[in-house]
């Protein structure tokens, strides 16, 4: 017999599962709303004009070779990536307490994060938000936290965030705990606390003393430009802080494939930043040893580079303002219909996703009947919408929200 032969088959990863599933659908007018990645109005992948540029440039260039970079990454992009996050000639990059750590994605800097505070700190207990997105609790029981638990977030009732339940699970959580907050674009649920809500969350975080762990998936897709949605970092920044940021280049530059990540650590001291950073970069050592080097040349070329930036910038306005406009045809269109409900959370809604309040069974209607794939707890990727495939969409709500 196998020594595997007691080995159950794991369970699937509903939003892979969901793709490979539309992917064989013979359904012609078929459409995939649920993987979180950036879709063009003819509903294809975009690689960034100002991406494809560099890559050309990158490719032509003889000095280029494939030695190792340093453990902790390339440092023209750790420098440039934590000056995305905190804005140029933020006192904390002034001052050198804010560093950063070349990470595989968003994900891998959550690991770094997350194994830091767990096997240096000691830290036992991790809270994230009710609901969250699907990966923080399984990344926290992989780095084996003892105490894996979620703080109120959703009020469904209202279609709004429970401040009052947040605020009541942060002030009740043991002392030194770590807490994942979404800087911005909350995933799934589309929604965010407004800055005077930032305002309470913060001053519980400091009362408590707990650990912020702000991750940053979508800077610049909320309202399209970088600074408004650095607002959340900045803000723990200015009031002296210490916290940990998980960036993601995967979304913001449409780098998926490329795992381009970074973790920003912030102390109070560029002395403890440097001791902090040199911790991780042996965790680093013992995981990965070294990180990749094109995604992060990619996306330090086009930082380091005013003109390269400026067009970076307009990119990203053209994928949220195009998610703007969708969210509108879908809210019209489901207001021309006179669908049951309120469906104005789908225009308050921000960054790629809406939490639609479809239930599982709505969601396995639109999928059996029309095709049209979305996650079983009603969220969408607006993105995945086109003008063509809005109407086909909105009537199929429509009828899984009245039949
Ligand atoms: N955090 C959130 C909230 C996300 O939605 C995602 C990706 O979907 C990530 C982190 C991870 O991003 P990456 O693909 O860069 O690992």
């Amino acid at each position: 017999t196998s020594v595997f032969s007691n080995v159950q088959t794991a369970p699937s990863i509903e939003v892979f599962a969901l793709t490979e599933q539309f992917k064989k659908d013979s359904n012609p007018n078929k459409v995939n709303l649920t993987v979180g990645a950036y879709r063009t109005e003819e509903c294809k992948p975009w690689v960034l004009p100002v991406v494809k540029t560099v890559e050309a440039q990158l490719a032509a260039d003889d000095t280029l070779d494939k030695e190792y970079l340093p453990v902790t990454g390339l440092p023209d992009f750790c420098a440039s990536a934590v000056a995305v996050c905190f804005g140029e000639g933020h006192p904390v990059l002034l001052s050198q307490r804010a560093d950063g750590i070349q990470a595989l994605g968003g994900t891998g800097a959550l690991r770094l994060g997350y194994d830091f505070l767990r096997c240096i700190l000691g830290r036992d207990t991790i809270y994230v938000s009710k609901p969250t997105w699907g990966n923080h609790k399984g990344i926290a029981q992989q780095c084996g936290y003892p105490n894996v638990r979620e703080y109120r977030y959703w009020l469904a009732s209202g279609r709004c965030l429970d401040e009052q339940g947040m605020l009541e699970d942060l002030t009740a959580a043991p002392e030194g705990s770590v807490i994942v907050l979404h800087g911005v674009a909350h995933n799934p649920t589309g929604c965010d606390p407004t800055p005077e809500q930032w305002e309470k969350i913060l001053a519980v975080i400091k009362q408590r003393n707990l650990f912020p762990l702000i991750d940053l998936a979508y800077q610049g897709f909320a309202s399209g430009d970088l600074d408004r949605d650095g607002r959340v970092p900045r803000l723990f920044a200015d009031h002296n802080m210490e916290f940990f940021v998980a960036q993601s280049f995967s979304k913001n530059f449409g780098l998926y494939n490329e795992r381009v990540g970074n973790l920003a650590i912030v102390t109070q001291s560029a002395e403890i930043t440097g001791r902090v950073k040199s911790q991780v970069r042996n965790i680093i050592r013992k995981t990965w040893s070294n990180p990749p080097s094109h995604g992060a040349r990619v996306v330090a070329t086009v930082l380091r580079n005013p003109a390269l930036a400026a067009e970076w910038r307009e990119n990203i306005k053209r994928m949220a303002e195009r998610i703007v406009l969708m969210r509108q045809m879908l809210f019209q269109k489901l207001r021309a219909l006179g669908t049951p409900g309120n469906w104005q959370h789908i225009t308050d809604q921000i960054g790629m996703f809406s939490y639609t309040g479809l239930s599982a069974a709505q969601a396995e209607y639109l999928r059996t009947n029309y095709a049209i794939y979305i996650m079983s707890d009603g969220r969408i990727n607006m993105s995945g919408l086109t003008s063509k495939t809005v109407d086909r969409v909105a009537q199929a709500m429509h009828e899984a929200v009245t039949k």
